[in-house]
């Protein structure tokens, strides 16, 4: 919804919103806020509010430190699980340095500044999230558990199902927010879940994200659960995905159908697809970020590990839903849903017009179930395979220029930084499975 200055003013006296609270996220994709009262509602709309970016995860250093944050105005919500009195209601914010240059540490600002150079091409970029998450009881300290009293499967009910209320609450709050939800349902393992949304331009769509993952946490919390977008949160059970299904559209119209095409798909649907397929093995530092991102995608979950694409097999990396017309869609599995979403759309963009740009196009069609390939048969058609580790992860990262350009210096090199302190806190660690395996035998 497009607001003025004006409508936000109004909005606030007349709906009896007493908070505001204003939102960025940090480069790792953390959701952040400073909450003001209507009082400051003129600074508000003015980008008057100032943060400190020296105490924000990969911003600024301490002697540059002062920050103003620019609402997004269309943004503006309220949020439904505060008190109905004297309510809160949020605006995402874009982060800008005192000079009135926008921060190039600001993830929002790369997706945005991604975005702008396929619109300079007339593309818009359209996504549609599929978040998967788990809800697990807590201890009596309220800290989360693995346990879950839930022994349901896909798409099972009510009472085998544990979460159906968890997940009616979450739909209905996200509805007024003004969400369209589009399913709905059970995962499949034990305490896992799976909401989607209605696809969206990328920028409104990791806006979207990020506010999904709020208000899953929130809303479990509110029933004594915690929700986890922790990719593998239990080892022997599916991990948690967040499959991006992506399309450009030009003039209203989807450039990836082709009636014409082979299988109804374009000529830049294919060269998108070559494209993410070239640079996903140097993107995958951002789409699946962490040390467990990489415990989710092994053989056997229903979570990609190899280089591929196909029109139906779901063992594949890159999937084409049956859906042609308007709907015609990429479908990327590999991405997790603890990624900066920024960031994640701004890298799967980039790599796609990289793809469209240079005119490539992908290998064969894989339509054999590529888990129960021997590595030779993986071999003999030429399949490779996502990084094993976040360390493999992120030196592949280093080494793709367009992936490091669509980051920008400052992002890339906080980014990658972290990424390393994270592996090697990691790989120091003596794990349970170590002591279990060696001890006796050793
Ligand atoms: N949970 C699976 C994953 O890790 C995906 C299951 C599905 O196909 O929805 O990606
Ligand atoms: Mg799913």
């Amino acid at each position: 919804m497009k607001y003025t200055k004006e409508d936000i003013v109004r909005m606030v006296n007349e709906e009896d919103i007493e908070f505001i609270r204003l939102q960025f996220t940090d480069i790792f994709g953390q959701l952040k806020n400073v909450a003001v009262t209507k009082s400051q509602i003129e600074k508000v709309v003015n980008n008057q509010i100032m943060i400190d970016g020296s105490s924000i995860e990969g911003f600024t250093r301490i002697h540059e430190s002062d920050q103003y944050l620019h609402p997004d105005l269309s943004t503006f919500a309220v949020l439904p699980w505060m008190p109905a009195k004297r309510k809160t209601a949020r605006l995402i914010c874009n982060v800008y340095n005192p000079d009135g240059t926008p921060f190039i540490g600001d993830p929002r600002y790369v997706l945005k500044h991604t975005l702008d150079r396929a619109a300079k091409l007339g593309y818009t970029f359209n996504v549609g999230p599929e978040m998967e998450f788990f809800l697990f009881e807590t201890d009596e300290k309220g800290l989360p558990t693995t346990r879950t009293a839930d022994a349901a499967s896909y798409f099972d009910m009510a009472p085998i199902d544990h979460g159906g209320d968890v997940r009616r609450e979450i739909c209905l709050m996200l509805e007024e927010m003004g969400f369209e939800i589009e399913a709905s349902h059970h995962e499949v393992a034990e305490g896992q879940h799976e909401i989607d949304f209605k696809y969206a331009d990328a920028l409104t769509a990791a806006d979207n994200i990020s506010t999904f993952r709020m208000a899953v946490k929130t809303i479990a919390q509110s029933h004594g659960l915690h929700a986890t977008f922790m990719p593998k949160p239990v080892f022997g059970i599916n991990g948690s995905g967040m499959h991006v299904n992506m399309s450009l559209s030009k003039d209203g119209k989807n450039i990836f159908f082709d009636p014409e095409g082979e299988k109804g798909l374009s000529k830049e649907a294919y060269s998108f697809i070559a494209g993410v397929l070239e640079h996903v093995r140097s993107f995958a530092a951002i789409t699946n970020p962490l040390v467990n991102s990489y415990k989710r995608l092994v053989p056997g979950y229903e979570a990609p590990c190899y280089l591929a694409w196909s029109a139906s097999n779901r063992s594949a990396l890159i999937r084409i839903p049956a859906a042609r017309g308007q709907s015609t869609r990429v479908e990327l599995r590999c991405p997790d849903p603890a990624c900066n979403p920024y960031l994640a759309l701004a890298v799967c963009l980039a790599a796609g017009l990289d793809g469209m740009e240079r005119g490539l196009t992908p290998p064969a069609e894989i339509t054999e179930n590529i888990f129960t390939m021997t590595e030779k048969e993986r071999k003999a058609h030429g399949i490779a395979s996502l990084p094993g580790n976040l360390l493999e992860a992120v030196d592949l990262l280093e080494q793709d220029k367009v992936i490091v350009d669509t980051l920008g210096d400052h992002v890339f090199e906080s980014y990658t930084a972290g990424k390393r302190a994270e592996w090697d806190e990691y790989r120091t660690r003596v794990t349970d499975w170590e002591r279990q395996r060696y001890m006796i035998v050793y």
